[in-house]
Order: structure tokens, then sequence, then C-alpha cells
């Protein structure tokens, strides 16, 4: 239930109606706008007569949400969310990149990236080092050892690093190391995994799953926000569908709809969507276009010797002329990416 204050109403009359709800049980989910705030009431609003609130003369309307995601929400929260990242701003007028290569292999391919992709325009590394690889017989990622190097050069390139978790006893470690968690597709509705996350304050970029809807993610974000976590980022990277051309076709509408239901921040992975270096580009223009808040493109400085998704890795040059292209459309839409 959204309950929006008339413009002028005092700190007193706002608190007022705060402790009438929060001893009834309820949670609010506050939202400052320059002129009106608005409640979010989370809990079993059933109860709730709306009509009752038109008791306060300072009251301007009540509405209650049919969706079943409330804090993620845009009648929520109106205005975008802005994630925070060392500095660097996720949701704003700027088009983040993240770009790096699927897996950490070792110092060497993360020492000759880290600079490249850095120079070439991201502003974010991307890197596995828990890898959820469909063969147990595959690259499995270097775990630890994979955390510290990206350690070493998110403090020798003084650039923030997203990295994948898989299990909740690795959180604390994630959360000494990396500047996002990021939660893959396969992880998506792990509740037990993202209600851990929701404790932390640390920014969470959560993969849509690869046959889910966009309401399923959208409620998986609500786990995380439920839990109080308000740093979360979405992340569409391609479903399932019946074609095969590509590994997965990537949903561009989710730009839209997602713009449309709630106020957090969504990144387009072009790579894990098309499967294909080749249709990055295209795919990276596009998002970008339609009102992505970013990229996360995977680079590898040799992709023939990729221990994963190598067929799908951009090379550094080429990422640069990617980004480059994208800058262009970013400020053809007011945008900027720096
Ligand atoms: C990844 O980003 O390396 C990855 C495994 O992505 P997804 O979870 O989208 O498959
Ligand atoms: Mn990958």
């Amino acid at each position: 239930m959204i309950i929006k204050f008339k413009e002028g109403t005092n700190i007193q009359q706002i608190e007022q109606l705060r402790s009438l709800l929060e001893n009834q049980g309820f949670g609010i989910h506050e939202s400052i706008g320059s002129s009106i705030t608005i409640f979010g009431v989370v809990g079993d609003t059933t109860k709730l007569d709306p009509q009752s609130f038109y008791a306060f003369d300072f009251v301007d309307s009540v509405l209650r949400v049919q969706e079943p995601f409330k804090k993620v929400n845009r009648k929520f929260q109106p205005a975008d969310t802005v994630v925070n990242v060392n500095g660097v701003l996720i949701g704003g007028k700027n088009v983040v990149i993240m770009g790096g290569p699927c897996a950490v292999e070792s110092f060497e391919q993360m020492d000759t990236i880290t600079p490249l992709v850095k120079s070439a325009g991201a502003s974010i590394l991307r890197a596995g080092a828990y890898k959820p690889r469909t063969s147990p017989y595959s690259f499995q990622g270097m775990g630890v050892p994979g955390l510290d190097l990206l350690k070493q050069m998110k403090e020798k390139y003084n650039i923030p690093v997203i990295s994948e978790v898989m299990n909740i006893e690795d959180i604390p470690l994630f959360l000494d190391t990396v500047d996002i968690i990021q939660v893959g597709a396969r992880n998506m509705q792990n509740f037990s995994l993202l209600k851990e996350l929701g404790k932390t304050n640390k920014p969470v970029l959560l993969k849509r799953g690869l046959a889910n809807t966009i309401e399923e993610w959208l409620m998986s974000a609500e786990y995380i926000m439920a839990g109080g976590n308000t740093n979360v980022i979405l992340c569409e990277r391609g479903i399932r569908t019946f074609e095969t051309s590509t590994r997965n076709t990537l949903d561009i509408s989710s730009i839209a709809v997602v713009k449309k239901l709630t106020h957090l921040p969504i990144i387009i992975d072009p790579s894990h969507a098309a499967g294909r270096w080749e249709y990055i580009e295209s795919l990276s223009k596009a998002a970008i276009a339609a009102g992505a808040d970013g990229l996360i493109i995977e680079v590898h400085p040799e992709p023939e010797k990729a221990l994963s998704d190598g067929q799908q890795s951009l090379k550094p040059e080429r990422f640069k002329d990617v980004v480059e292209k994208c800058r262009k459309i970013a400020i053809a839409i007011d945008r900027t990416l720096e």
C-alpha cells in the first residue's frame, strides 16, 4: 500500500503516521522527493482500510499495490536508485561499463587485461573466481587464489571489481574482496543466498535466470531488499527460447519493462546472451539505445586460450571499439559514458 502525503506535510505529521503503522507491525519504505513524501507500507496490508487514512488531513492519496514486489516497485520509490560502488555511480546519467574475462585464470592474464579494459573505458573489472559450469569436468574457477588476484588488481590499478558468489559460506570472503557481488543466473532463485546478501549492504548484481519471468526476477530482488540491502543492480543476460543461433535470446524488452516497474538500475550482459563475440557490438549498441544503465562484457587477452567462454570473449582492441561506439549512442540519448 502506498500513502502519498500532501505537499507541505511536516515531520511531526509524518512521524505520527509512521508510529501508527509501525505499532501495528508494518514496515515503512520511505521515499522523499523534492516536495512530496511517499510511504510504501510493507506487510499484510489486507488488514488495512485505505479509506481510513483520509481521516488525516495531510494524506493526499492511498493506493493498493497489486504487484507482489514492493520495495523494488517504482510506485514505492518513483526516483531511480543510484548504487554507489566506491565512487562509480550505477543508475545515474552515466552509462557504466564492466569488462574482463569470464574467469580469473592467472596473474599474467589478469595483469594484462586489467589495464587494457580500464584504458578502453571500463570503470569496473569483472572476472569469476568460482564458475558455475554445466559440466563438472570443466574448469571450475581458481577459488580463493582467484579472489586474491582480483584484490591485487583492484589495488594495483585502482578499479572496483565484481565477481560471482556461489555459496553462502563464501559471503564473508567476498565482502572483504569485491565491490559488487554477482548472483549468477543459475542462482537467481537461491533464496537462502539472497536472504544472506540482504543482510549486507554490499552492492549485488542480480542476473536474470535462464528461464525466469521478469516478475520472478523482481521478486528475487525483493528478497535482497526485504533484508535491508538497497544496493541492488539487475542484469539481463539472455533467456532460453526456441532460437538456437545465439546462446540465449537477449530480452531487450526487459529494459523497458524493468524501467517501468522498478527504480533499480539495469545492466545488460551481451556476452552470455549472444554466446559469440561477433554479436556483442550489435547487442551492446541496442542495449544502450534502449536505456540500459550499463554493460558487462567478457574480454580476454587471448580468447582462443581462454579456460571458459573464449568464443564469446572480445579481444581488448575490439572491446575498446565497442565502448567507443556505445559512447556515441549514450551521448545521442543525453547520457554520458565515462
Ligand atoms: C558469468 O557472468 O560469468 C556467468 C556465469 O553468467 P550467467 O550467470 O549469466 O550465466
Ligand atoms: Mn562466462
